[in-house]
């Protein structure tokens, strides 16, 4: 059914709907369910038994392994400790390998990760991977942009302590990519846009859906700061603080914390059970045989339940009966 037709389906029936939360990052884009997709999570909802086991491992971007909890700043693996490292790995990186803990790199171009592709390999399917640098090849990509290295470029993604590991996260500024990639070892890289990953990842590889998460996570938090440079309170630049997990107003006299910002969005599944269809909806720029489930920003002074039923009735005309939590996902 499209927007013009559906209020043959009548205003007031007691429709049912599985609703979907998404905390976008502020420069996202909507997302489409396939009719497939939509039809696996009815079927989810019917078996409501198997639904925690199957949501923990469903959703493209959630699950990050290393986005744990915030550590004490005394902790060598927090973002403060992690940076002091990381100041001193810069003045040395060809021996940075030697301090603990280490650290790997995640480089990005215009919202874009580092990543390179695999043929598959004998019964193994095709995959990619992250470009994980150090700092050594971190600055041969600096220097091909003509971008000048500095700390306050980095971002504090999380840690593995068993590893020993820091990860962080650094958008390349400057240059244009020449398409020729970045030989890191005996592989090319190249920026690609997170979504062709997410397309391109087997949703049962758990290590390949975890490199994802992370990606995504840390888009997020670039994409963050380059739309957060001014204080929005007194106009001022702001700064990087807390190795990049926050910012800060560089006016004295304001100061003000600034924090990522994370829009809410609910994506909602209306299910009519008596006559067991569901509601789709097509805007005018989708392409033939494209439907979407229905979604919308929630508004300020708006429950998740609230905003389900008032995005229904405005886009369809269709009023909302009792609403049920599905899952939440990230989208950077
Ligand atoms: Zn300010």
């Amino acid at each position: 059914m499209d927007n013009n037709n559906s209020n043959r389906h009548g205003r007031g029936s007691n429709k049912e709907m599985l609703l979907f939360i998404r905390a976008f990052s502020p420069t996202t884009q909507t997302f489409f369910f396939s009719h497939s997709r939509l039809l696996q999570q009815f079927s989810l909802k019917r078996n409501p038994s198997t639904m925690s086991v199957i949501n923990s491992q469903i959703h493209a971007f959630a699950g990050n392994p290393i986005k744990s909890k915030t550590l004490k700043p005394a902790d060598p693996y927090s973002s403060l400790s992690s940076l002091e490292t990381l100041k001193n790995q810069l003045s040395d990186p060809i021996n940075a390998g030697f301090l603990s803990p280490g650290l790997k790199v995640l480089p990005f171009k215009k919202g874009k990760p580092l990543a390179c592709s695999y043929d598959s390999i004998g019964d193994l399917p095709p995959n990619w991977r992250l470009g994980w640098v150090g700092l050594v090849d971190l600055k041969e990509i600096f220097d091909r942009f003509e971008s000048i290295l500095n700390e306050d470029l980095f971002v504090y993604l999380g840690s593995k302590p068993e590893d020993d590991v820091v990860y962080w996260a650094i958008d390349v500024l400057g240059g244009r990519e020449r398409g020729e990639g970045i030989g890191l070892g005996e592989r090319r890289f190249s920026f690609v846009e997170l979504r062709t990953l997410m397309v391109a990842t087997d949703w049962a590889n758990g290590p390949a859906m975890e490199e994802l998460a992370i990606a995504g996570h840390a888009r997020a938090l670039l994409e963050w700061h380059n739309v957060s440079r001014f204080c929005g309170h007194c106009g001022e630049k702001t700064v990087p603080a807390d190795a990049g997990r926050r910012k800060q107003c560089s006016n004295e006299l304001c100061k003000k914390r600034i924090y990522p910002r994370v829009d809410p969005v609910v994506i909602m599944l209306v299910i009519d059970r008596e006559n067991d269809r569901a509601l789709l909806s097509r805007q005018s720029r989708f392409v033939p045989r494209m439907w979407s489930c229905l979604a919308g920003f929630i508004e300020p002074g708006e429950s998740l339940e609230e905003a389900v039923r008032r995005e229904t009735w405005e886009e369809t005309g269709i009023e909302v009966g009792e609403v049920i939590y599905h899952s939440s996902q990230p989208w950077p």
